[in-house]
């Protein structure tokens, strides 16, 4: 799960890690109310979406004058923001951040992230910050330090020398910087963070060290565990249908190609995809209906594929182990009658009651395409979108 950077930021303050003053607000009125007790100027009002390149979309602005933050706060509530991590699509922006702006002397990254590799936790840093961070990691990676932390032993006096070195630090800013990292690795470990990431992380011309940007994603599996972590989230921020599916206990993920596709078992849903971007196409989602599935969940799950404007065509991949052909096959036509599908179907289906379930398929006259197996299906498919 993601949170929005005000939201990051109130943790932050939590653990005592130094962020600019400031507030959110929901209406330009507010945001000048805010920026008018805060009693300081300039202001920067940044926009609250869960992407990242704001900056260079005109999410963020630094401002001298009062009513200027009004303007910049009715400019961009409910603007369409468009940056490189939005997608083509965007975000509506609902909130927005009303902060003390800072004098910067310096602008650096860091960040903690779960290295799967070497199963421990890794501190990334650079004095390239502000930057968009793939782009120093593919280009210079020389300019990223990495410092890899047993789980088990924690951060260390070491692991925090090593960081400030990576940044080039003065004494008097790495004494305020070792605490800060130390609180920011407690963080990332006590809630189940996947990532905790400072962009710019800034050194201001009067000597401090502060986050001025913030992002935390956490790991949805141990969210159940932090209640309170629950509460941020913001389902605007969230894809319409995956959410839906959530709510049928269908595990959706929305992607961007338009080969629609229903399997059932995780690891049979990830061949699939493979295999359909072997034939040449492109998956337009992942989704495991599960083995206990039901014919109602087939229909559920194939009208959630079908919402998505971009599928031109379906592939079903059902192993009948404990979902039957014959159960599969009923929820299929189910879902003809209730929803209309329109575009091509290609299935292939093996297993348990598969003679029962082609007969239902074959009587339908829902016009489907069989396949004799996964290879043959993921060619057909490929061709029918080849043809679009
Ligand atoms: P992002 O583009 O979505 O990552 O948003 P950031 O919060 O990282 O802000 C982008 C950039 O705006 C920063 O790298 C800074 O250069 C600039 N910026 C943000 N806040 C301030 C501020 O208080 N003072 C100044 N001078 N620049 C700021
Ligand atoms: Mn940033």
């Amino acid at each position: 799960m993601k949170i929005h950077e005000y939201q990051a930021k109130e943790l932050f303050r939590r653990f005592d890690i130094p962020v600019p003053a400031g507030a959110v607000a929901s209406d330009p009125e507010t945001a000048r109310q805010i920026a008018r007790d805060m009693g300081v100027l300039p202001l920067v009002v940044k926009a609250q979406i869960h992407a990242g390149g704001r900056g260079k979309g005109g999410g963020v602005k630094v401002l001298r004058d009062l009513n200027e933050v009004r303007t910049a706060a009715a400019g961009m509530i409910g603007m369409n923001l468009i940056t490189h991590q939005t997608g083509p699509d965007g975000k509506q922006v609902k909130k927005v951040l009303v902060e003390q702006a800072l004098e910067i002397a310096r602008e650096l990254y860091l960040s903690i992230v779960p290295d799967r590799k070497s199963a421990r936790h890794v501190v990334m840093v650079s004095r390239a910050g502000g930057m968009d961070i793939e782009q120093v990691a593919e280009k210079t990676p020389e300019q990223i330090t990495k410092i890899y932390i047993d789980p088990l032993l924690g951060i260390q006096a070491f692991h925090c020398r090593q960081a400030a070195y990576g940044l080039d630090l003065p004494p008097a800013i790495s004494q305020q910087f070792v605490p800060m990292l130390r609180s920011l690795y407690k963080l990332f470990v006590s809630y189940d963070c996947s990532l905790v990431e400072i962009n710019p992380l800034v050194i201001t011309t009067d000597g401090k060290i502060l986050a001025l940007d913030a992002k935390i994603n956490f790991d949805d599996n141990a969210l159940f565990r932090h209640k309170d972590i629950l509460e941020y989230r913001d389902l605007n921020e969230e894809e319409l249908l995956e959410i839906e599916a959530s709510r049928y206990n269908l595990n959706y993920i929305k992607m961007d190609g338009n080969v629609g596709n229903m399997v059932n078992g995780a690891g049979l849903a990830m061949a699939t995809m493979d295999i359909i971007k072997r034939a040449g196409a492109e998956p337009a989602n992942f989704l495991d209906v599960g083995g206990g599935a039901n014919a109602e969940m087939v229909e559920n799950g194939l009208r959630i594929i079908l919402s998505d404007k971009n599928v031109k065509a379906i592939l079903i991949n059902i192993f009948g182990g404990i979902l039957r052909c014959d159960v599969l096959s009923n929820g299929v036509v189910q879902a003809a009658k209730n929803t209309g599908i329109e575009v091509p179907v290609v299935v292939r289906m093996e297993g348990t009651n598969i003679e029962e379930g082609r007969k239902i398929l074959t009587e339908s006259g829902l016009g489907l395409i069989f396949a004799a197996d996964l290879k043959d299906a993921a060619e057909k498919i490929a061709k029918i979108v080849r043809k679009k």
